[in-house]
């Protein structure tokens, strides 16, 4: 296992903003202690965020002149950005190898569509590393499994009708960003009832992995958000600390090379579930 981290992701902060160093910066010092392995991320270039998204949005991000509220520019968010989408490459890249990679950067990823960023997000990560895998290998099928509490709306833009890839999501609804209520072509939606509890959580991630089984997928990315847990600020779900060691474990069922990429998880406890999650993975 690798987890892959550059101290740049924990160098940027917009002031009051929920998606801060902290979750990057205390979750490293946190696995540090495990004994886990880190790896510094390669930065991605230009032509691998064209594999997911339009010139037109890499040079809105690139001029660092943007007003979105959720998603402000900030000095270098081009190269942030860049570096994030590189960090989830290379996670990939050790799945294509059978070996786990978790990818502890920011800013996040899967609120940005083809051509749109949001959501604190301004290039999708997994879309990304996914294209990427696809550049590679034609033919191999890759599924995307999204347990962030928000649904996934930007990887489903641009995976939508892609029969290469399965896009499978569990989120609330009603919550932002109003979309996936249900489910269309390869994009499989799963939404929860605010209060959703484990037990319920765990039924439904159990059906959603049953269609990433039945896919056979060679490679499942993972959009690892953990504001699922009922400490979260953003959400109402009442997942607990151990629920993601369990969540990893059912995960782990799944037959294929595995990577995971940081999403949302916007708790002071962020780093006890990462620790947690990365705890119940089984290679
Ligand atoms: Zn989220």
């Amino acid at each position: 296992m690798k987890i892959i981290y550059s101290e740049k992701a924990a160098e940027y902060n917009i002031p009051g903003h929920p998606e801060a160093p902290f979750r990057v910066l205390k979750t490293k010092e946190f696995l540090k202690k495990t004994g886990v392995k880190f790896v510094v991320p390669n930065k991605a270039k230009e032509k691998d965020i064209l594999l997911a998204h339009t010139e037109e949005l890499l040079n809105l991000v690139k001029s660092e002149n943007f007003f979105d509220a959720d998603t402000p520019s900030f000095k270098d968010v081009y190269e942030n950005a860049l570096l994030s989408a590189g960090s989830a490459i290379d996670a990939s890249d050790y799945a294509m190898k059978n070996e786990f990679a978790f990818s502890l950067m920011r800013p996040p990823g899967h609120h940005a569509g083809r051509n749109s960023l949001g959501g604190f997000c301004y290039f999708n990560n997994i879309a990304v590393a996914v294209k990427h895998l696809i550049s590679q290998s034609p033919n191999c099928p890759i599924a995307i499994l999204d347990i962030d509490v928000h649904h996934g709306n930007g990887t489903q833009d641009i995976f939508l009708g892609d029969e290469q890839v399965l896009f499978v999501s569990l989120h609330q609804v009603p919550l932002y960003p109003g979309t996936g209520q249900s489910s269309e072509k390869n994009c499989f939606n799963f939404p929860l009832s605010p209060g959703t509890d484990e037990t319920s959580y765990l039924k439904t991630l159990d059906t959603a992995i049953e269609k990433i089984i039945k896919f056979s997928p060679k490679v499942v990315g993972i959009s690892a958000g953990f504001d699922t847990y009922e400490g979260d600020p953003l959400a109402n779900l009442q997942l607990k600390k151990n629920s993601y060691k369990k969540i990893a474990k059912k995960i782990s069922e799944i037959k294929a090379g595995k990577f995971a990429v940081l999403e949302g998880g916007y708790s002071r406890d962020l780093p006890e579930l990462i620790g947690n999650f990365l705890e119940g993975i089984e290679q």
